[in-house]
């Protein structure tokens, strides 16, 4: 993409690099917790991190942040890898903060030799109420006092299962007093007698995401662990860790999470919406995981382009939507074959042109790429399929589609004429009589005559038939999470629809996966997996033109 100037964490990197710091060494990582499937958000993130790390010559780690053992599962590591590849990084190590699990350990034994970390056996209400409020400074507790040789055996007791989840907990010697409230002595461990994917039941504590975070930061030596806003207030917390440690100082940066309107993004929330049947899985096409857009259609560079374009921000903000729709517009024009596809059929005869007869022309299948980039033929014949909305019994003065009496051309066919149309009992239209004019071929047009409208169409003997998935919002509200609302209440009952019988050019029985289609008039589409011999189902990416403009 074209020039743009350096983000903040760009400027901070070329500043490093200029002062030798780390040797000029560029290492980042993106640390997905393995406990969902990764969102848009996460693309962001990955884009930054990767995305760096290949401007500086540095390296990107994979790192499986999987510290909570309850939520975390194989399931969401494997999409995680499909995901980030999909998008076009490969990671230079594969890791897992449980691999660290005993040099945390050792980590913890070390501050506790150092008089910095002692066993709690107060409740989790006692130590919250103990720790003050930011406005009053918290209370020192029995326990704070015990001896390191005291702590030591407690805590190798907690490890060797000695006790019950949530008996006794390790908590940092820091500061009861301190304003941030991270600081006043926060808990480093705790006990789970669950198990957990990779090490089983190996463990019984767990480390909590503060001593776990930046521990394999600075394990792995990242020099710049990228974050979001939240975690400023961890900061202190994070050098304190590393400071006593006296482990690599892995330095953390903190830029603004993507917040997008008609979206939710957290995981949980979207496992919720998975759980309880809101959509049909973690990659429904209506969901904004990199998995529900890939299947909706999304190119990966529609992706990369809407995550260079949002820039990297020092503040909060919420994207709009639309933004995202563009860049996949943008991108599928440069690159989807068009076809036509009649969506909701109405049949057209055309009167004067012979029974048996028909006649194939060939179209482009791009004409934004240079060479139409091939051309497929598409058959014609006397009997067709149009949209139903293409023909007005009684057309208003600006209507220039079909109509008693008016004349539009087929797209790269034939002009024709409107003469008649049939109806049923109930009143609805059922079929629509036209005449052609044969000097008005497409690309050999001799009949000087100009028609203002030209609609799609496909031939009724030789269409192929599918399903087409039309999706909308998931949400009603452009904010799902804003004033105490339920999201699942806002929830757009009418986000699927469904075209069960939608008409297409014959090749598109031979659609290919993964690539983008343009129905001419009618917006982009990709075939669905859910697809099988006979039945194809595609799903709508996005529409041509921003129907949600106010
Ligand atoms: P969620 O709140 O959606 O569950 P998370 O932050 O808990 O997300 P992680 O698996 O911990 O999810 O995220 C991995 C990385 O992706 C982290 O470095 C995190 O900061 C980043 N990330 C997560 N959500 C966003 C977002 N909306 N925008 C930018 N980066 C994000
Ligand atoms: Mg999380
Ligand atoms: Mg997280």
């Amino acid at each position: 993409s074209e020039e743009r100037s350096l983000n903040f964490i760009e400027e901070i990197i070329e500043e490093d690099i200029r002062n030798g710091k780390n040797d000029g060494r560029v290492q980042t990582r993106f640390p997905p917790e393995p406990n969902g499937y990764l969102h848009i958000g996460h693309a962001k993130s990955i884009c930054l991190n990767f995305g760096l790390a290949r401007k500086y010559n540095g390296k990107t780690n994979l790192r499986f942040d999987d510290t909570n053992p309850e939520k975390e599962d194989t399931e969401y590591v494997e999409s995680i890898k499909e995901d980030v590849r999909w998008l076009g990084f490969e990671w230079d190590q594969e890791l897992y903060a449980s691999d660290y699990f005993d040099q945390i350990y050792s980590f913890a034994v070390k501050l506790i030799e150092k008089g910095l970390a002692y066993v709690d056996d107060s409740t989790p209400d006692e130590i919250a109420l103990q720790k003050g409020t930011p406005t009053e400074a918290g209370v020192a507790n029995e326990y704070r006092s015990r001896s390191i040789s005291e702590n030591l055996l407690l805590f190798s007791e907690m490890k060797e299962g000695k006790y019950k989840d949530g008996e006794r907990v390790l908590r940092a010697k820091i500061d009861l007093a301190s304003p941030n409230m991270h600081l006043r002595d926060p808990i480093m461990y705790r006990i789970r007698h669950v198990n957990h994917h990779r090490t089983g039941d190996a463990w019984c504590i767990y480390p909590m995401y503060d001593f776990a975070h930046g521990q394999s930061d600075s394990i792995e030596k990242i020099t710049h662990s990228i974050c979001t806003l939240e975690f400023i207030p961890h900061r202190p917390l994070y050098d304190w860790f590393i400071d006593e440690l006296e482990i690599f100082p892995t330095k953390q940066y903190e830029f603004a999470r993507l917040n997008m309107t008609y979206t939710v993004m957290s995981k949980r929330r979207l496992l919720q919406l998975v759980n309880e049947g809101f959509v049909n899985g973690w990659d429904d096409p209506r969901m904004p995981t990199i998995s529900g857009m890939r299947r909706r259609g999304y190119t990966r560079d529609s992706i990369l382009e809407f995550c260079d374009r949002i820039g990297v921000a020092k503040r909060e903000n919420v994207i709009d939507v639309s933004l995202l729709e563009f860049c996949v517009r943008e991108d599928l024009n440069k690159s989807a074959w068009r076809r036509m596809a009649v969506l909701d059929p109405l049949k057209l005869v055309i009167t004067n042109y012979p029974e048996g007869q028909e006649e194939i022309f060939e179209g482009e299948n791009n004409p934004e790429v240079e060479g139409g980039d091939g051309s497929r033929e598409i058959p014609f014949s006397r009997e067709l399929w149009i949209e139903r909305d293409d023909f007005m019994e009684i057309p208003s003065k600006k209507y220039f589609r079909l109509g008693p009496g008016l004349m539009v051309r087929l797209k790269s066919a034939y002009i024709i004429k409107c003469d008649d149309f049939v109806k049923d009992e109930q009143g609805n239209v059922t079929e629509v009589h036209c005449s052609y004019i044969p000097e008005s071929k497409s690309g050999h047009d001799t009949s000087a005559i100009k028609v203002k409208g030209t609609i799609h169409w496909v031939s009724v003997p030789h269409a192929s038939k599918a399903e087409v998935r039309l999706y909308d919002r998931l949400f009603n509200d452009e904010d799902p999470m804003s004033n105490g609302k339920d999201f699942l209440e806002i929830i757009n009952q009418a986000s699927l629809q469904v075209m069960p019988a939608v008409y297409m050019e014959p090749d598109m029985a031979h659609a290919e996966m993964g690539r983008g289609y343009q129905f001419i008039r009618k917006g982009y589409y990709t075939l669905d997996k859910d697809s099988v011999e006979g039945n194809l189902v595609f799903n709508r990416t996005v529409t041509l033109k921003d129907t949600w403009a106010k």
